[in-house]
């Protein structure tokens, strides 16, 4: 990928880059819709991710070119407006530029720019979070500026939560940013705190992406958040995080149905990440593998936050052999399931799976066999 960066930017902008880097996609391991709510997470960086390059200029041009758009979007370095249609994915980049004040930091003026990425987008695999750290880590670079990686991370949330606009939590970015090949990433995420745990080697992951997306997807994921706020309040709390299992349980009947349900996932599913980090320690994937589909069964009956789809693929692999767990990863209401499996689950149980899929669903959910890969860096 270094090497196709490198030869994209030369046919591009006509010269060589200054600097390349990266940022990996991330698996969301267990921890669903916990991080706005103050609690912790546990994610996974993966060996596939998006590759920046970039190069000065004098002229105060920022000229932006991704492989995934296929064109060149000049902007002049006063431009601070958001940008539409084909040209909106510069919103990343661009949000990151107009983030760095916010931090203190100088934002570079003019420079060229190219994007090239091995990551499914929109896949539940935080794309996202991946061209904020790769365009930043660049932009930092542009303007010899060497903020830690927690400040990094920060910058890519600022971006993506201000600027293009969706509310996500540090998850995304936090496993993007301090992710390490072979581990997870444990984020407390009221702190933020952010720490490594070991992945036992038979630890092996598996993507289904079914490209199913509910058409309400951005208004549903504020609804959820909405509606977190609003249980945390009737709660007495400030956040989910503070209230235990048992406070929820003793506000059953107070909280309206739909808040006691929202808010037993959250307090649960945090129980629940605390527990896999302790079966972690003890190389127990059995049991991380049971609160995997745990969390799934809570998404489905309380958050409500899967699909048919998503439920029809933890019941196909949950009763597969070599299948420890599974679980929908990432925001939900479509997207992909991960499967956390041993090292025996292989291609062919793979294939038996999606071909069930296609049977029932008239399409084929996209198999990635993912890595764990090492967080965002300059190259
Ligand atoms: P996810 O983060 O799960 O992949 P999002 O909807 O949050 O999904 O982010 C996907 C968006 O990120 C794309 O629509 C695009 O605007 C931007 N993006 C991701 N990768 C790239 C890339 N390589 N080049 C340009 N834009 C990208
Ligand atoms: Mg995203």
């Amino acid at each position: 990928m270094q090497q196709k960066i490198t030869a994209l930017f030369q046919q591009v902008h006509g010269r060589a880059p200054a600097f390349i880097t990266r940022a990996p996609g991330r698996i969301e391991f267990i921890g669903n819709h916990t991080d706005y709510n103050g609690g912790t997470v546990l994610g996974a960086s993966i060996d596939r991710g998006v590759w920046v390059a970039v190069a000065p200029r004098t002229d105060g041009k920022r000229r932006f070119f991704s492989e995934y758009a296929g064109k060149v979007v000049e902007l002049g370095a006063d431009v601070t407006a958001k940008q539409t249609d084909e040209a909106s994915w510069i919103n990343y980049p661009l949000g990151v530029l107009m983030a760095l004040p916010a931090f203190k930091l100088k934002a570079p003026e003019g420079f060229d720019y190219a994007a090239v990425s091995n990551l499914p987008t929109g896949a539940g695999l935080s794309s996202s979070a991946a061209i904020e750290l790769a365009s930043g880590i660049a932009f930092l670079a542009l303007t010899d500026q060497h903020p830690n990686r927690e400040t990094l991370v920060k910058i890519g949330k600022h971006a993506e939560n201000n600027f293009v606009g969706v509310p996500c939590g540090i998850l995304d970015q936090g496993v993007s940013g301090f992710g390490k090949k072979d581990h997870l990433v444990f984020i407390d995420c009221k702190g933020p705190r952010f720490d490594a745990v070991p992945l036992p080697e038979s630890a092996h992951f598996w993507i289904f992406n079914t490209h199913t997306k509910h058409a309400l997807v951005d208004g549903l994921y504020a609804a959820r958040h909405r509606e977190c706020m609003e249980a945390a309040q009737a709660l007495g709390v400030s956040l989910l995080v503070e209230a235990t299992p048992a406070d929820v349980e003793a506000a059953n009947g107070k909280l309206s149905a739909e808040a006691f349900k929202r808010a037993k996932h959250v307090v649960d599913e945090i129980a629940r990440v605390d527990q896999a980090v302790v079966a972690l320690k003890k190389s127990d994937l059995d049991a991380v593998g049971r609160l995997l589909t745990a969390s799934h069964c809570s998404s489905q009956n309380l958050f409500e936050n899967s699909t048919r789809e998503l439920d029809f693929l933890v019941d196909k692999l949950t009763a597969t052999l070599n299948v420890y767990g599974a679980r929908l990863t990432g925001g939900g209401f479509g997207g992909a399931v991960m499967a956390l499996t041993s090292p025996a689950f292989g291609d062919s149980q793979a294939l038996t799976i999606a071909d069930a899929y296609e049977q029932r669903f008239g399409a084929r959910p996209d198999i990635l066999h993912m890595k764990t890969g090492d967080g965002a860096e300059r190259l």
